[in-house]
């Protein structure tokens, strides 16, 4: 193996899987998922790529016990809502939580993981997760 590698195939996958929305330069609002229009500038806004930090708060949070084809193995799970440092809010799955890290206001950041497998074909899909951040 190449020494230069490893690290090659890890920059490749972190850019893959970084949070890219985008920003509207004229106002600054942020946008995930991506926008191509912003609803305030309309046409004077300047649409331009953004990666974001990957570190939020949670905004609310459900527990999940039924759970959707592809997802079985990981009932109960828990999905919340999470304003991202840059402003966007999204749905995401909280994973490696303790239950009193489950709560409104918590820091978490994303992290990248199996979201679910295609029965027969085993076909394994990854996305963004989100993880409590811990004080150490
Ligand atoms: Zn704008």
């Amino acid at each position: 193996m190449h020494k230069t590698s490893v690290p090659g195939v890890w920059r490749r996958f972190k850019n893959r899987y970084q949070i890219v929305g985008t920003q509207c330069e004229t106002c600054k609002t942020n946008f995930y998922p991506p926008r191509e229009l912003c609803p305030k500038c309309r046409r004077g806004g300047k649409i331009s790529e953004k990666k974001f930090a990957g570190l939020g708060k949670i905004v609310t949070y459900t527990r999940v016990h039924a759970a959707p084809a592809g997802y079985e193995k990981q009932v109960p799970y828990a999905v919340a809502i999470v304003q991202l440092e840059e402003g966007p809010m999204l749905t995401t799955q909280i994973v490696d939580y303790n239950t009193d890290e489950l709560k409104i206001g918590q820091s978490v950041r994303a992290t990248f993981r199996k979201m679910y497998e295609d029965g027969d074909e085993g076909i394994i899909h990854y996305g963004t997760k989100f993880t409590p951040i811990r004080e150490s």
